[in-house]
């Protein structure tokens, strides 16, 4: 794959915050915003989570100002919560709030229920699945990220991430699931396999992840099986680089993980993971066998609407460093 240099500062926007990504606009006044030539100024905001949200409060009640904000859920999802879901802490409904509730008040913000599939930079559209066009003056894309798998998209089947509701209730079905299997497994190597745990990826979400599943299992269901003690189970948090949390002052990583080991948390450092399947992970050219396993490694920028006007080009994708190229 190859950079593409020279890029337009539309094409070299970032998707993953909200950016403004209209380009140089004709007619644009000091502020850069196209004066329109009759009629509201139109913003299009694509996302509503913290990004698109912010800034479509901060132009809520602006005069000579349209926004429209399009979201493919009818919900914002407050994301650092989503770990307590996933581990049935809370419910999934405590961390949802209607987007059209948050922006009630302003009145010159509308909702579309919807997802953006192309843009049309020429046409300047942002295109629905549908087909439906919504034109802007400036565009808003704030489409958060998604996960990397280190060009393993095979492994996503085997250890789902941790961005959406759908997400968190599937990995709260499989840690709660491999309990139940485990209590009515009679061979204790496939008992052991089911009750290993293991979170891959020693950041924030790694590290939430797998302490909240150290307290599940050695408090929340400690007492509630006759077979199996669900205090034995493993909990691996498996991390490539040589600490945790890499980004956080080392003082800060070296107490999360005396934390995590308190806690019963098995923490893996320097082990980068080979392989994802169904019997488990394989590190260090050995297999884990683990049941369930957890993605908490690298975000990444989404794949880029399509762009261009007429037919769409097709999507250019973004590297491991979150740049594009082609
Ligand atoms: C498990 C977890 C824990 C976290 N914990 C913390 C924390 O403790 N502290 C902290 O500061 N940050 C935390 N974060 C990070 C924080 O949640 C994100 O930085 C933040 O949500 C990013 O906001 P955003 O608006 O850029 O994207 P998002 O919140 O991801 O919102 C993007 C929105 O765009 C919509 N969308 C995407 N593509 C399309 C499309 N094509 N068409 C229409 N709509 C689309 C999505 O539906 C979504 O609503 C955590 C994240 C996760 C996943």
């Amino acid at each position: 794959m190859t950079e593409i240099p020279n890029r337009s500062p539309v094409e070299s926007a970032p998707l993953h915050g909200p950016e403004e990504v209209s380009g140089p606009v004709p007619g644009a006044d000091a502020t850069g915003l196209r004066v329109p030539s009759s009629g509201p100024h139109r913003v299009v905001i694509v996302g509503g989570g913290f990004g698109g949200l912010t800034t479509a409060r901060g132009l809520g009640g602006a005069e000579g100002i349209e926004v429209t904000l399009i979201d493919r859920r009818n919900h914002h999802l407050f994301q650092p919560l989503l770990y307590q879901v996933a581990t049935a802490v809370i419910a999934p409904g405590e961390i949802a709030e209607p987007i059209r509730a948050i922006l009630r008040r302003d009145r010159n913000v509308r909702v579309l229920m919807g997802e953006v599939e192309g843009i049309d930079v020429e046409g300047r559209a942002a295109i629905l699945r549908d087909g439906t066009r919504i034109p802007y003056d400036t565009l808003v894309l704030a489409t958060g990220a998604t996960h990397s798998y280190f060009g393993h998209p095979e492994w996503e089947r085997y250890a789902p991430g941790l961005k959406t509701l759908d997400d968190a209730r599937r990995i709260r079905a499989r840690v709660l699931l491999a309990f139940e299997a485990a209590e009515r497994e009679d061979d204790p190597a496939a008992r052991e396999r089911l009750l290993t745990f293991a979170v891959i990826g020693g950041g924030p979400t790694g590290v939430e992840m797998a302490g909240a599943i150290a307290g599940l299992a050695h408090h929340a269901l400690s007492q509630d099986f006759r077979r199996i003690d669900p205090k034995r189970a493993r909990i691996l948090l498996i991390e490539a680089a040589p600490r945790i949390l890499g980004t956080f002052s080392e003082d800060l990583s070296a107490y999360s993980r005396q934390a995590l080991e308190r806690l019963g948390v098995t923490v893996l450092t320097d082990h980068a993971v080979e392989d994802v399947s169904e019997a488990g992970i394989t590190v260090q050219g050995r297999l884990i066998p683990a049941a369930t396993v957890v993605w908490g490694a690298r975000a990444c920028a989404p794949r880029p609407p399509a762009r261009g006007s007429g037919s769409r080009r097709r999507a250019r994708a973004t590297s491991r460093s979150g740049r594009t190229s082609r």
